[in-house]
């Protein structure tokens, strides 16, 4: 476990599945390079966790191919693809202690028991629950037990790592230490990540690269910058980040909140007239609520850029560069 994994790549080519009538993967292509974490990110019943469980082998896709390193795994049997997964519900063996819940990948592959005592060891360190080692997963707290899951999946030096929602069940704080904790590991061992959220937060913290999945498709697929500031659609400039809709009909524009600012526009910008709805004091950054018509509208200033705040009821304009402006064809 000490040396660095070598994450394998994933490469996914028209990948279709249905559940009776229902089609749930509408032919998805995916590239997930070796090494990258990777973040399946869509609303509830997009489509992320059949795209898991049909990567591990859980469920079976109507058509397609999987590729783990360049090898076909359809044939391979769940058994055989050396896969880690992390699931919301720890999934614990709640009888076992941390130590055995995590020697039980390296038993079943039938390891000598020095080397199951000293790869567990090693994973027990790694996620920092050597102190814990005989306790049982019922006298630990959420954030332990999810570290245990982590830890067994990770001891089997998989190719690649799924985790679907492993934090859901946490409190915000506990999910925020547990996600940098995530993030140093995936950094200090190499290892192929395909994550599923919901939580557009959690993806842009966490992801080398985000898939947005809308409907059993793929909205987009890029960096957290790219999707952030070259949104391929109004849907993805909705679901990532905050987003004020300015335009109608089929001249469909619209501009993030730290790139609308209060004051009228010069050359190379555009305007919108507004009246002050409120002002609110966030700290490093102010946010003036207003509305443009029938549109309410939201920007965010630096707070230190604002000498006085603009009154609720004023009329204020804005303006936004024009390369901040975000357009789709219709
Ligand atoms: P997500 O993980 O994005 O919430 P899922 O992959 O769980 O989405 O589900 C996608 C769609 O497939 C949903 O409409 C869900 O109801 C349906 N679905 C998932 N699993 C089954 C199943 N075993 N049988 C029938 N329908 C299913």
């Amino acid at each position: 476990m000490a040396d660095t994994l070598l994450g394998k790549a994933v490469s996914i080519r028209a990948l279709w599945k249905s559940y009776g009538p229902q089609t749930v993967l509408h032919g998805l292509d995916l590239e997930v390079a070796a090494g990258e974490f990777c973040t399946l990110l869509g609303a509830s019943g997009s489509g992320k966790t059949t795209m898991l469980k049909v990567i591990a082998g859980f469920e079976e896709a109507d058509s397609g191919r999987i590729d783990i390193d360049g090898r076909d795994i359809a044939r391979v049997p769940v058994a055989k693809r050396n896969i880690g997964m992390v699931f919301q519900n720890y999934a614990l063996f709640p009888h076992m202690s941390v130590r055995k819940n995590i020697a039980f990948g390296l038993e079943m592959r039938g390891l000598s028991s020095a080397e199951i005592a000293k790869r567990t060891g090693e994973a027990m360190e790694l996620v920092e629950l050597t102190a814990f080692a005989d306790r049982v997963p019922g006298a630990l707290s959420g954030g332990q037990q999810q570290r245990v899951a982590l830890a067994r999946a990770l001891v089997i030096n998989p190719d690649i790592l799924l985790m679907d929602e492993p934090l859901g069940a946490l409190d915000k704080n506990l999910r925020q230490s547990i996600q940098l904790q995530i993030k140093a590991l995936h950094r200090e061992l190499g290892v192929t990540i395909i994550y599923v959220t919901h939580d557009q937060e959690e993806a842009l913290h966490l992801s080398d690269r985000i898939v947005v999945m809308d409907k059993g498709r793929i909205a987009q697929n890029g960096s957290p910058q790219e999707l952030y500031r070259r949104p391929a659609s109004p849907f993805v400039a909705g679901f990532l980040g905050e987003c004020n809709f300015l335009g109608s009909g089929s001249d469909l524009w619209a501009v993030r909140p730290e790139a609308l600012r209060p004051g009228p526009a010069g050359a190379g910008q555009r305007q919108v007239d507004a009246v002050v709805e409120s002002v609110i004091f966030l700290g490093s950054v102010t946010k003036i609520v207003a509305r443009a018509g029938e549109r309410q509208i939201t920007s965010v200033v630096g707070s230190g850029l604002i000498d006085r705040a603009p009154a609720a009821g004023s009329p204020l304009p804005f303006h936004a560069d024009e390369r901040d402006v975000l357009a789709w064809p219709a």
